[in-house]
């Protein structure tokens, strides 16, 4: 199939379909697919959008899997399709449920006075276990929020699976360095050992989103800097500490965007997250704003959902990849979706 072909099957399908069927776009899809979505935004806004809309009982998630999934929790009675199941998101895969599940264990034999949380981008595995022992989820939109809750509860959190998002939200909380260890799911009690578990207040899983972290350094800031000079730099807390540090600003994509259209125009702006959607905010606002990447980094896992591939998955629903979650994953994850909802 040509690019050409595909997108006419595209129109044409959606013309078929009407209001039966809702495209929605994650901010890091590229333009190509971002013509044909309905709505655009970050994995939680587009969830709650599937779950919103009355008339569309076909939803075609253009985005990574744990997304489709996170859509399909919160609106069961839905059809949720994924153009390209091998859509992963590497940071989710970071927590396997079985090493969560025995890291919970041992740490719990410890000081169990402590509440899971996760970031939204694990699977519903990962949420579910959060919402079986009195945890929650959160976005990077609204980890601080959480991270409060959860200690109003307990004295300790079990992050996972971003160690970058968890320290960014734990510093803005002020909570001293010492208090805040890292699990490595991959060394004996996590290379830790009962007094740094005691005396802990966020225990951080080894988990980053290749896209943010290495590739996004200090460094970077510091030449466009120079190259730049009066430039204002934001970027996303899925970079590390020191990223942040040297940054103007740190927020979520919904974050991002809202700084930007904060700006007085003629200023600049570098941003530091993935490059499809700086470079669609570099063009919307391009009269008033000159925005440019931080550096060019994008997500291959993204990059899956194309036009042949959305083309294929319209082209006949009965033969396309539909996201489920069996029902008892289904609510746990719930639990600890509408935790966070709620706050
Ligand atoms: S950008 Fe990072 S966190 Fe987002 S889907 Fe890609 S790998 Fe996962």
């Amino acid at each position: 199939m040509t690019k050409k072909e595909a997108r006419e099957i595209i129109r044409q399908r959606k013309a078929a379909l009407g209001k039966k069927l809702i495209i929605l776009g994650h901010h890091y899809q590229n333009d190509d697919i971002i013509e044909f979505c309905d709505y655009i935004g970050d994995s939680l806004e587009l969830a709650r959008k599937a779950a919103g809309i009355r008339e569309a009982g076909t939803i075609v998630f253009c985005g990574v899997y744990f997304m489709a999934e996170t859509a399909s929790i919160l609106a069961p009675e839905k059809h949720v399709f994924i153009p390209d199941p091998s859509a992963g998101c590497p940071l989710a895969d970071m927590a396997r449920i079985e090493d969560i599940e025995g890291a919970w264990e041992l740490i719990t034999c410890i000081d169990r006075d402590i509440t899971p949380a996760t970031y939204v981008n694990s699977s519903a595995l990962t949420k579910a276990f959060c919402g079986r022992n009195g945890g929650i989820v959160c976005t990077s939109g609204n980890a601080e929020k959480v991270f409060r809750w959860a200690f109003k509860k307990t004295k300790k959190i079990l992050f996972f699976p971003d160690r970058n998002l968890g320290r960014n939200t734990a510093i803005s909380l002020e909570i001293p360095e010492n208090s805040i260890v890292e699990w490595d799911p991959d060394r004996d009690m996590g290379g830790l050992n009962e007094e740094t578990i005691l005396r802990s207040k966020v225990i951080l899983w080894k988990g980053w989103c290749p896209v943010h972290w290495p590739q996004l350094k200090p460094s970077d800031i510091k030449n466009m800097r120079e190259k730049h000079p009066g430039v204002r730099v934001i970027v996303h807390p899925e970079v590390d500490p020191k990223t942040v540090k040297a940054s103007d600003e740190a927020g979520s994509t919904s974050r991002i965007l809202e700084y930007i259209r904060s700006l007085p125009p003629g200023e600049r702006v570098a941003i530091g997250t993935e490059f499809n959607m700086v470079n669609r905010a570099a063009t919307d606002f391009k009269e008033t704003l000159a925005i440019m990447p931080l550096k060019k980094v994008l997500c291959e896992d993204m990059e899956k959902i194309t036009v042949e591939t959305l083309a294929g998955t319209l082209s006949d629903l009965k033969y396309a990849h539909e996201v489920t979650v069996a029902d008892d994953i289904a609510q746990g994850a719930r639990i600890a979706l509408e935790r966070m909802l709620r706050i």
